[in-house]
This record gives structure tokens, sequence and C-alpha cells, in this order.
């Protein structure tokens, strides 16, 4: 076969054949280049109103969003915040830094988002927040987070990265709890190439968020500090590509699922595979990428999986590595003997397929053929 000659299919491709290049050409033009720059402003406003916030704070990636949150709701040493152990490691590195303990739960074996149901049992006198991670294109079960919440008062995080522009009963992904947060890296549903925002409807919050990403720096004495923040600032660069790809994200939303339901028809009936579900009773898929998981019964794990499928020119990517399993947090102590059986099959078993936007057809076609044959 003409495998090896044919391309290799990348597991994302972002596209940007919008606005991008007349923005750029406009702050290459007018010498706006840096934070200061008006596009930075324009797509915090136009951005967090998509969303249903009041407010949007850019910052310089989504993992810088997650910290700035943490550090503005004011949770620190000794708090817990409940999160899910399958996610990714920015969700934990703010909370660790700052002597906050992770308290984890397991995932839903079909949603592959934290399971709901296993919430309320971690909840104690010292637990400040929990974060909702929304994973691959389905929403978590917000309500009844928000209900334990409001019951036990405590503040919701939403990590809304791989979820901008769906919604969740009809209302939009990142307007959930106090503050949420995006990622605009080039394998998101939009990119500013690299990139974040944190949007909420609090004004204290937003001034803190605001003064944090930007060094807490002072309006009448500049260079004198009541805090210590970090320089987390967007460029008018960012934002300007942020801009022209938000003007596409219904059409962007609209191809994802298109996608979402072309591979779903080319792969369904393979045995061996559970592929992402297409709706829950609270959300339609907008497949932020389209996750392969393989049944216990079959023989092959997800890396050998993957390393087959890149022999015939599939580019995959692994799913996360839970945080109870981390080395990194092992050495700290933490969390041990501790075991989210789901997570860890996610891992092992689970792996995603090409689902960037500028993928094609044929080479959706070619990514399913190579699927069927290694599973064969
Ligand atoms: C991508 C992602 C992040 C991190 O965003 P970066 O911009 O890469 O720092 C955080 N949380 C989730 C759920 C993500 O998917």
């Amino acid at each position: 076969m003409g495998d090896i000659r044919q391309k290799a299919i990348p597991v994302n491709e972002p596209l940007l054949d919008g606005n991008e290049k007349a923005y750029l050409a406009e702050c290459i033009d007018t010498g706006w280049i840096s934070s200061e720059g008006p596009f930075v402003r324009q797509f915090e406003q136009l951005f967090s109103a998509r969303v249903g916030r009041r407010w949007g704070i850019a910052v310089t990636n989504g993992t810088a969003a997650l910290e700035v949150a943490i550090e503005a709701l004011g949770i620190g040493q000794d708090d817990e915040v409940i999160m899910p152990s399958f996610t990714i490691i920015s969700c934990i590195g703010q909370l660790i830094r700052c002597g906050v303990k992770p308290v984890l739960v397991d995932s839903d074996p079909l949603t592959w988002n934290m399971d709901v149901t296993q919430l309320e049992s971690r909840i104690t006198t010292r637990t400040k927040a929990i974060m909702i991670v929304h994973i691959f294109g389905l929403p978590a079960d917000v309500d009844p987070i928000l209900a334990l919440a409001r019951r036990y008062g405590l503040y919701v995080i939403e990590d809304a990265a791989e979820m901008h522009g769906q919604t969740y009963r009809s209302r939009p992904c990142g307007s959930f709890g106090e503050i949420s947060t995006f990622s605009f890296y080039p394998n998101k549903l939009i990119t500013t190439g690299e990139g974040g925002m944190v949007v909420t409807n609090s004004d204290t919050l937003a001034a803190t968020c605001g003064s944090l990403r930007n060094l807490c720096f002072q309006q009448h004495q500049r260079f004198v500090h009541e805090r210590l923040g970090w320089n987390l600032r967007m460029t008018n660069l960012q934002a300007a590509v942020g801009l022209a790809q938000l003007e596409r994200i219904d059409e962007f939303i609209d191809r994802k699922r298109a996608m979402g339901r072309r591979y779903t028809e080319m792969l369904s009936g393979v045995a061996g595979l559970q592929l992402p579900l297409a709706k829950t009773d609270y959300a339609e898929n907008i497949y932020w990428v389209f996750g392969l998981l393989l049944a216990d019964d079959v023989d092959l794990d997800g890396r050998e999986a993957m390393r087959r499928l890149a022999e015939k020119g599939v580019g995959c990517r692994p799913f996360f590595y839970p945080m109870h399993q981390q080395p990194v947090l092992a050495r700290l102590g933490l969390f041990t003997g501790e075991s989210y059986p789901v997570a860890e099959r996610l891992y092992r078993k689970g792996f995603y397929i090409p689902s960037g936007l500028a993928l094609t057809e044929e080479q959706m076609v070619r990514v399913a053929e190579a699927v069927r044959e290694v599973l064969a």
C-alpha cells in the first residue's frame, strides 16, 4: 500500500483563514503589539459576553488563568479543593504551590467527566471549593455541583478550556460558579497561539485578577506593591488572532459536531471500541477531541494502539494521566494508596485521533480505516 508515501495526518491543525492576517497587519501597521493595544480589551469584552460573563481578563495561557483564578479567590494554606483525578496538571499546580490539599474524585465511565455522585462524601470542614473540569467536549453535570456548593458554602471554579461555545442545559459553559477559565492554545476550539482568559461576574474578582496578571502595579504609586502578582499579560497580536477566531466560533462548533458525527458513523460497530457519547440529557457533544477507549478485553493498551496508528501516519495523543498517579505529586506524599479505577482505565485504554478543525473528509476516512485495521 502507499501508506508510507502519504503525508502523515497531524493530531491537530487549526483553521486560520479568516481575518487573522488582516487584524495582525493592523497591529504591525499601527505599532500596537503590546498588551496596551486595543484588541485586548475588545477580545475580553466580546469573548466574556459570548460565554455569559460580565468580565474577561486575558492572560498568557489557560494554566495561568487557573493560577490567577485560584489566587484571586484567596484559596491557600490548609484549604481543600475537590477536583477530578482525570485532568491536566494545570489544574493542580497552583493548589500545590500555595499549600492547598487537592481532594480527588473519579470519573464517570461514559462521559469521562467528574462523577458527581462521589462529591458530597469528599466534603470536609476545610473544603473551600469544587473545581469543575469539562472533559473533551461534553460538560460535567453542573447543576448537582452548583447545588452542593450552595448547600455547603463552597466556591466553584470552572475550567472550561475545552468548552468554548458549549452549553449545559442551554446555559453557556464558562458562566458557572464564581470564576471560570479558558485556554486558547492552538488545539482548543478557538486559538490565539498561546493564551487564556479568566471570566467572572464579580467586579471585585475581576479587579483582583486584572491586578494579579499585571504584577499588582498600583495606579497612583506604580512601583509600590501591596501584593505579589505575575506578568501574564496577553499581547495585542494574540488578541488580534483571538478576535478573528471568535468571529467564527459558531461555524467551528458546527464543523466539530459534523466531524464527530462522521467519525461516529465510520467507527460505530467496531468491536472493542467505546466512542464519545454524542449527547447526554444536558448537552450535545462538541467533540473538542474525538477520544477512543479500548475495551478491557482488547489486547492492546492505548500506547500500543497509538504506536501502530503512528506507523500508518495517524497522529494521536494519549488521554490524561491521573493526578493521583503523578510521580511529582507522589514524591510530595500526596494521594498515597488512593485509587480511582475509571481514571486509571481512561489513561490505560484511551487516546484521541486527529480532531483539528483543518481536518478534511479524506483524512477522516483514512483515520477511520487505520483504526479499523489496528483493531482487526
Ligand atoms: C488546555 C487545557 C488547559 C491548559 O491550557 P494552556 O493554555 O495549555 O495552559 C487547562 N485545562 C484544560 C482542561 C485544558 O484542556
